[in-house]
């Protein structure tokens, strides 16, 4: 019989214990069944290597059973077990003073700033239970220990009663951790933190059984035995969606790395959502931490998956993992096989993955943004959808040139008119949807200066016919026409230096619609600030600030009425009203009236109409 106290400092230590780690309780049982799992493993080692007999026919087993009248758990392995001296090796005298260092380390950062194995598994019980009776067993031909210790740290050992080989420990909960004998709460901790570890785990529930656990997860089988069935199957289950996911990668990085994993892109409705992001880290099976955006790229939080990393130092805070070398490898490990990926479902099976591509889109497209290494890898099996219909990849539009302008429409309603143009041309036009399609382009033509985005109705010269007619009348009377139409009629002085310092709001081309007599273009750069400033305003909670769009009055010297206008004086009311016309005309195929431009809109009709 030996009698003691445990050797450090434990008035310190326990109630350390129980305060700190208070808010992940749960996870006393993650530790309690990893070190009888690890018993399990410790044992079937031995065996292995001939230094232990056979196991029992039917195996290796971990029963957790609860007694609510007792208030008690228990869970018992048939792994190695302990002699005397083992225990007061390993429990008695543990490096609880390594425990103590490293409480009083982290202590400042709070329990949730550490994300994992606390070096003081086994004493977790102890943010549960007041008192701990374990008996254990060892594989070697010694007598039976019976161990027990409160809360204090006082602990007592004596012969044991258990005849099998293992270990079988007893808590007693405190009055306040009564739930942990109700079945279905200890299932979903079980579920969660315990849910692949590699032994059969049995919850004993009155006369039932039900083992818990799947012992081969499905990221520690060889990419090669695992069916798309067994990969949607695995989702479905542990993200709990209905519906199947795009794809997803299994990773197996051997030595240096050594990390497994499987990442899987779901389908999205709604836009992108860093709150959705459910990345769960395991450590050789056991669960660590869900969301630890700290080892996965950021641009990928929004996947779902499994990571299991052996090698990663996890009794460091986050902040910790944020600056460390292995998991910057891991993670741009990460960024490779992803993009990998990408690539081979691009060119395996296009169709497919032309039908996924909107909703693989926000990742893809952010990721590039944000990470050079992603944008140069996946550059290839970027996708743009046409307004037309079907999709081509920036190469394809630009014939494999590497420069150009590539045109655009953010609402194929709305610029209707001008898509018309563009299909009468032949113009390919690409669909952008979301701000983000802007974001995308606008970090294109940042690497590349000799790329130009524009939207259709910002340049027309690129539908305008040929270099135009011959006949083309004389704009000078236009000019004039056109500018007090717009309100921008000319300051009066003719100096050469102004006029190029202030562009024409008017411009002339050739166009083959000959029933547009003018188009507004609508400059891409201040459309562009335009749109960021609303988006920020409305950000930030402001009604939409109205930033000036710059417009340009296009006018098309094909068309018949134009060429009457130009015959006319400037002077003439009948030609003021019909340049203004032709010009509030053309805004109405650019933009919603403002309030002043309806009313003169309006009157202007009624008083041509009049005039017939
Ligand atoms: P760790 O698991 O990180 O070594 P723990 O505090 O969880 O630290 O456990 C301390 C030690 O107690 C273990 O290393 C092991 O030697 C021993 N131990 C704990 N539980 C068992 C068990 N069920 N069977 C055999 N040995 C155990
Ligand atoms: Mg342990």
């Amino acid at each position: 019989m030996a009698n003691g106290s445990l050797s450090v400092d434990t008035e310190h230590l326990f109630p350390i214990i129980k305060k700190w780690l208070y808010s992940e309780k749960d996870i006393f049982l993650r530790e309690v069944l990893s070190n009888a799992c690890d018993a399990e493993t410790k044992h079937q080692r031995l065996v292995s290597l001939g230094e232990a007999p056979e196991t029992a026919p039917d195996g290796y087993r971990i029963d957790v059973r609860a007694d609510a009248e007792a208030r008690t758990l228990t869970v018992t392995d048939n792994g190695v077990g302990m002699t005397k001296d083992e225990v007061d090796t390993y429990i008695n005298n543990i490096a609880l003073s390594g425990a103590v260092d490293f409480i009083s380390k982290y202590e400042g950062e709070g329990g949730s700033g550490i994300i994992g194995h606390f070096g003081l598994g086994f004493y977790s019980m102890f943010m549960v239970a007041d008192k701990v009776v374990m008996q254990t067993k060892s594989f070697r031909d010694e007598p039976a220990v019976r161990w027990e210790c409160d809360e204090a740290g006082t602990y007592e050992m004596t012969d044991g009663e258990r005849t099998e080989r293992g270990t079988e420990i007893t808590m007693y909960l405190t009055e306040d951790e009564a739930g942990y004998c109700d079945a279905g709460k200890l299932r979903s901790v079980l579920e969660r933190y315990c849910a692949f570890m590699p032994f059969p785990i049995f919850l004993h529930d009155g006369d039932k059984e039900e083992q818990v656990n799947e012992t081969v997860p499905l990221w520690q089988r060889s990419p090669s035995d695992c069916t798309d069935e067994d990969y949607k199957e695995f989702y479905k289950k542990q993200f709990r969606d209905y519906a199947d996911p795009l794809f997803w990668v299994h990773i197996n990085a051997d030595y240096p790395l050594n990390f497994k994993g499987v990442l899987y892109f779901p389908q999205r409705k709604n836009a992108f959502d860093p709150q959705e992001s459910e990345i769960r880290l395991f450590y050789n099976s056991v669960f660590v931490a869900d969301n630890i955006k700290e080892v996965c790229p950021e641009f990928l939080v929004n996947l779902k998956g499994v990571l299991d990393c052996p090698e990663l130092p996890l009794n460091v805070s986050r902040s910790y993992l944020q600056n460390d070398a292995y998991v910057r490898k891991v993670a741009s490990h990460i960024v490779k096989k992803v993009s990998d990926r990408l690539n081979q479902l691009f060119n395996q099976d296009r169709e497919t993955y032309e039908k996924n591509w909107n909703g693989i889109k926000p990742y893809i497209q952010y990721g590039c943004i944000r990470d050079a290494k992603f944008a140069e890898k996946t550059a290839g099996v970027v996708l743009f959808e046409k307004a037309s219909g079907g999709w081509c990849t920036l190469d394809e539009y630009l014939d494999g040139k590497t420069e150009g302008t590539v045109y655009y429409t953010t609402d194929k309603d709305a610029q209707s008119y001008y898509l018309t143009l563009f299909a009468q041309k032949n113009l390919p036009v690409l669909l952008f949807d979301t701000l983000m399609d802007t974001n995308y382009a606008q970090y294109l033509e940042g690497k590349n200066d000799k790329l130009k985005f524009r939207r259709i109705d910002a340049d027309l010269d690129a539908v305008r016919d040929g270099d135009g007619a011959a006949d083309a009348p004389d704009t000078a009377v236009l000019e004039t026409l056109f500018r007090k139409a717009m309100g921008k009629e000319e300051t009066g002085k003719k100096d050469k230096k102004d006029a190029e310092d202030e562009p024409s709001p008017v411009a002339f081309v050739t166009l083959g619609a000959e029933d547009a007599p003018a188009l507004v273009a609508v400059s891409e750069e201040s459309r562009r600030m335009a749109d960021m400033m609303r988006m920020y305003s409305l950000q930030n909670g402001q009604e939409g600030f109205a930033f000036p769009v710059e417009e340009k009055l296009t006018v098309n010297l094909a068309s018949p009425l134009v060429r009457k206008l130009a015959s006319l004086s400037p002077e003439d009311g009948k030609a003021q009203r019909i340049a203004k016309h032709i010009y509030l005309s053309a805004v109405l195929l650019s933009r919603p009236f403002r309030p002043e431009e309806q009313k003169e809109y309006l009157t202007l009709n009624q008083q041509i109409l009049m005039e017939l």
